[in-house]
């Protein structure tokens, strides 16, 4: 014991001499390895440090354990123990037997559990060392839940479990075959350590028993911890790389998308079931018609049509059932290259999001693939087709910018960005004044998740209109001829362009034949003379023909400058853009097509007035501004022209006549439609205009209830006066009723009287 306590003081000292300089750290270090290798099972001799436990260890531990075990099958697992074996009791002390053995046993996978099933044995067999050890059997905790879980995955219950218990100082061993079953990563393991440590919690491996208290002990776990991470990373490394060196030959097999099956000889071949190959056909073309994932689907399922897939696992595994097709499928599909006839590997990879860190699975850039073999096998398109549909897709991708164009009559739909906040504005179809379907292009802003108010709305009718008479006015035959005349001022400058680059080529040909001449001059016994002027050839031919390869590569790419043939087919496209934009026949899709084949995008502003920023494709941009509409009630106020006229007519009309002389004068109410009686009474009320009968009441006119009075007759006298033009009367309104002028007649009618 006292021998222990030196070595510990030693080594505690020379601890804090690492602490304090770095420079004498790696001799001793190293002496302290060899220190180790040859001390190891000396450490056992007085391994002790527990105060408590001290003074009566050796007695009960020597009492209670068989210093040399019968050598019963379970013994042979732990053949590494043996040197040790007799001085194991020393570590093992009262303290720890009166607390719980804990046995930890882990299998990375469910497979390995079954297949690698001696290891397993070997794990469960460390019980008997426990048993020898003196620990009864009812104190042997086995904690294997963690069966089938990688010892480098955070969620491993048995360990939290474990690790829980030695915090409780409720067991006096851990036991695991070795360290790697318990912990693949370094804080998991330094964490256990800790705790052992703080515990005086005993640690059992294949190799000896361990007590993290001690210095040495500690030493060597986190060595041993270091080392299963480290051999973890060398397992990964050299089986990633095998797999990756495999399938950069193309050898590597997966499981191949619906469509595909793998022949007698192994090659990747077309389904040989035509039913099969017919859907992913149609899936192709439909998609090259429509242009959008969710298209085909709509499509698909209109036409009650299914699409086939092959089942992986189950009583039916291998046969291929029909079923209706999911968006997220048929994205799949489009994105996948074997479609096309590639070969691939590592075009996806992990990532984690949100604050959960859900795992997801992200689309690498295609720059970024691992392996990418081009024609490897039959496809049902082609690459270039592949990259075509992809990039499609992208563009259809909200986030991206422009959405997928869709049935809607909105001609911006999906390319309208918000000048207040940038986000991009969506449709909103609602009825106004008769037409069914009219646009409003709404911004729910950065606010719409915390249901805050709208960033702007704009009627859409008077942006469209714009943007149609813009395009129109872009395809005039006019506008397109100067542009192609200034392609064809570009041609001529390349042409120019392409004389002094082929000028090189020359230079580069006549060094080359230069070089050969000497070289063929020479004689061929001046070998070092020779040997230099062949150098010169070589580097002269070298020279030509990265030449030549530019300039080839310079000329193909003016190749793509339109010919006249292409030209002439542009200007009879120009001349039929009006009448196929106006035609009421072409779907809105495809309208929303031309306008994308122009302009980019289109950010709108509401403020004093609508400012209209279109970005055409090529980069120009135009700035227009249209005035605000009005508002619903002003638009369908009666002008004030309407209003005077009516209100001069009541002074000698009914509301029905007054109708007719609107119509016949051409004036209309304020949302366009006709006069009658009705609507003349309805403004008049409305705009508080008096009606006939308050005029006349207000002249003195009397009613036939008052005549009567004044000049106490019956109502038929009344009647046939007005009939014989002895009372003047006005009609005051359409169903006969008039009002009586006595002004004139008054003293005539008296004397009748
Ligand atoms: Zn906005």
């Amino acid at each position: 014991m006292p021998v222990t306590r030196t070595w510990a003081a030693q080594h505690a000292a020379s601890d804090a001499g690492v602490a304090g300089s770095g420079g004498r750290w790696n001799g001793q270090f190293y002496a302290l390895l060899q220190h180790l290798a040859e001390n190891h099972p000396g450490t056992v001799e007085g391994g002790e440090t527990d105060p408590a436990g001290g003074g009566d260890q050796d007695d009960t531990t020597v009492g209670r354990t068989d210093p040399c075990p019968g050598r019963d099958g379970a013994d042979d697992c732990l053949a590494g123990v043996a040197p040790m074996t007799g001085q194991v009791p020393l570590k093992v002390t009262a303290s720890h037997l009166e607390r719980l053995a804990c046995l930890y046993v882990r299998q990375s996978t469910l497979r390995q559990v079954f297949e690698n099933s001696e290891s397993t044995k070997r794990q469960y067999g460390l019980k008997t060392k426990a048993l020898s050890l003196g620990w009864s059997e009812e104190q042997v905790c086995v904690i294997d839940c963690d069966l089938g879980q990688s010892g480098a995955s955070g969620d491993r219950e048995g360990f939290k479990q474990l690790v829980a218990d030695v915090g409780l100082g409720q067991v006096g061993i851990v036991m695991g075959l070795e360290v790697s079953r318990l912990a693949r990563n370094s804080s998991d393991w330094q964490r256990l350590l800790e705790i052992c440590a703080l515990t005086r919690t005993l640690i059992l491996d294949e190799d000896g028993i361990y007590d993290p208290a001690t210095f040495n002990d500690r030493l060597l776990l986190g060595l041993k911890g270091t080392i299963s991470e480290a051999e973890l990373h060398v397992i990964r490394a050299r089986l990633q790389g095998g797999l990756i060196a495999k399938a950069r030959r193309g050898e590597l097999k997966f499981r191949l998308p619906i469509g595909f099956v793998h022949d007698t000889r192994d090659r990747i071949v077309l389904d040989p079931d035509q039913r099969v190959q017919a859907s992913i056909q149609l899936f192709f073309d439909t998609f090259q018609r429509l242009g959008g994932a969710g298209a085909i689907v709509r499509e698909f399922h209109a036409k009650a049509l299914t699409f086939p897939r092959r089942i992986f696992s189950g009583p039916h595994k291998g046969e291929v059932m029909f079923t209706k097709l999911t968006l997220s499928r048929a994205t799949q599909i489009l994105r996948n290259p074997r479609y096309s006839g590639a070969y691939v590997y590592g075009i996806r990879e992990q990532v984690f999001r949100g604050l959960d860190q859900r795992p997801a699975v992200r689309y690498r850039s295609q720059d970024q693939w691992q392996v990418l073999i081009k024609d490897a096998h039959a496809g049902y398109i082609s690459w270039a087709q592949y990259e075509v549909n992809c990039q499609r897709l992208a563009d259809n991708c909200q986030r991206n910018g422009a959405t997928v164009p869709r049935e809607g009559p909105a001609l911006l739909q999906g390319i309208v960005v918000c000048g207040c906040c940038g986000g991009t504005m969506s449709v909103r179809y609602h009825s106004r004044r008769g037409k069914s379907r009219s646009a409003d292009y709404c911004c729910k802003g950065p606010h719409a998740n915390f249901a805050r108010v709208h960033c702007q709305s704009i009627p859409g009718d008077a942006i469209e209109e714009l943007i149609g008479e813009l395009l129109l006015a872009k395809m005039q035959p006019a506008v397109l001829e100067v542009a192609l005349a200034v392609q064809q001022e570009l041609q001529d400058r390349l042409g120019e362009a392409d004389r002094i680059r082929y000028q090189h080529v020359e230079q580069a040909r006549y060094e080359m034949d230069a070089a050969r001449q000497r070289y063929l001059a020479i004689d061929p016994h001046n070998r070092l003379v020779a040997g230099e002027l062949e150098a010169h050839w070589n580097d002269t031919i070298g020279a030509y023909r990265s030449a030549q390869a530019t300039y080839e590569q310079q000329r193909a790419a003016d190749q793509l400058l339109l010919s006249d043939q292409q030209q002439q087919s542009i200007r009879e496209l120009c001349n039929d853009f009006p009448a196929v934009w106006n035609n009421p026949a072409t779907p809105d899709r495809e309208r929303k097509r031309m306008v994308r084949l122009l302009i980019e995008d289109v950010t709108l502003v509401k403020d004093d007035d609508i400012k209209i920023q279109i970005r055409f494709k090529g980069g120009a941009v135009e700035t227009h501004h249209l005035p605000l509409p009005q508002s619903a009630w002003v638009e369908r106020k009666h002008s004030p022209e309407v209003i005077q006229a009516i209100d001069d007519l009541l002074d000698e009309h009914t509301d029905s006549e007054v109708a007719s002389i609107l119509n016949q004068r051409g004036m209309c109410s304020g949302t366009g439609l006709a006069f009658d009686a009705r609507r003349v009474a309805v403004t008049r009320r409305h705009y508080r205009i008096p009606s006939r009968r308050t005029r006349l009441r207000k002249k003195g006119f009397l009613t036939i209830a008052e005549i009567c009075e004044k000049f106490k007759v019956k109502r038929w006298t009344v009647y046939e006066w007005r009939k014989k033009g002895k009372l003047v009367a006005h009609r005051i309104d359409d169903v006969g009723r008039y009002l009586y002028d006595t002004s004139t007649n008054i003293t005539v009618s008296t004397q009748e009287v």
